[in-house]
């Protein structure tokens, strides 16, 4: 069942997302070689806190971080710890933020320094691919519209989108109805409606789309070790359209060029 928001729920959500805006902003001053994804990890959980919030994922079926930082082939539930970045890595970073009871969550893969020009493709074109998708996510639609026009930019790109990792519904709980895969048919699935939240969130792998899971039990790679990308945004139905709750690209921060 979709759970859908009043105006009034769709502003307390973006008053979480702000945070995580502001929390994703302090990381990319952060990000540079030599930093330990711990260090941003511990940044961001202060500063999480210090807005009267909570990081979502920390104790979250047991992860212990208050981010994910998933460097390279590792696409997403990396655990922060002592890894340092180094030039030419990218690193993806996923936050999760709770204010009073709702839930926001984005993600965002960021370059270290100068990176490859694979690499530059894959962040842009996925980065791309979501911003499609916010044009998508209108009442009248429906969620196989959202995920088909994933698909079709990433895989004319020659990139692979990751089949086994969905984006899903959000609010009060941080995974809601429905699931929302990054590849699908036109004009199949529920119909979109005013009130409904989405986190849409395109993985996507530079080589093939299998994946494996680390020794950690939670890191998931790409199984070719091919690089990997992921972007997320939280995003209200409204009736004026689709509202990004989580608009980190406002700030003029790495937005990919369309
Ligand atoms: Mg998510």
């Amino acid at each position: 069942m979709i759970i859908k928001k009043s105006p009034a729920e769709i502003e307390r959500m973006a008053a979480a997302g702000a945070i995580l805006v502001k929390t994703m902003n302090l990381l990319a001053a952060k990000i540079r070689p030599g930093v330990s994804t711990h260090e941003l990890d511990q940044a961001a959980e202060r500063f999480i806190r210090s807005q009267g919030a909570e990081p979502a994922f920390k104790g979250y079926r047991g992860f212990p971080g208050s981010i994910c930082t998933s460097p390279n082939s590792m696409i997403v539930h990396g655990i922060p710890g002592p890894y340092k970045l180094a030039r030419g890595d990218i690193l993806s970073v996923d936050v999760g933020v709770v204010l009073e009871g709702w839930v926001a969550d984005g993600a965002r893969t960021f370059p270290v320094g100068p990176v490859t020009p694979i690499a530059h493709r894959l962040l842009a074109r996925t980065e791309e691919a979501l911003h499609i998708a916010v044009g998508q996510c209108r009442a009248g639609n429906r969620l196989g519209d959202v995920s088909h026009a994933i698909q079709k930019h990433v895989e004319a790109a020659g990139l692979a989108i990751v089949r086994t990792l969905v984006g899903h519904g959000i609010g009060r709980s941080m995974h809601e109805d429905p699931q929302i895969p990054n590849y699908g048919r036109p004009g199949s699935g529920p119909w979109l409606e005013e009130g409904m939240v989405l986190a849409v969130e395109p993985m996507v792998t530079a080589g093939r789309h299998a994946v494996r899971v680390g020794e950690d039990h939670w890191a998931i790679y790409s199984q070719d070790g091919s690089l990997a990308a992921h972007f997320e945004f939280t995003i209200a139905i409204t009736g004026a359209g689709p509202r990004i709750l989580t608009p980190w690209h406002e700030a003029g921060n790495g937005r990919a060029a369309a």
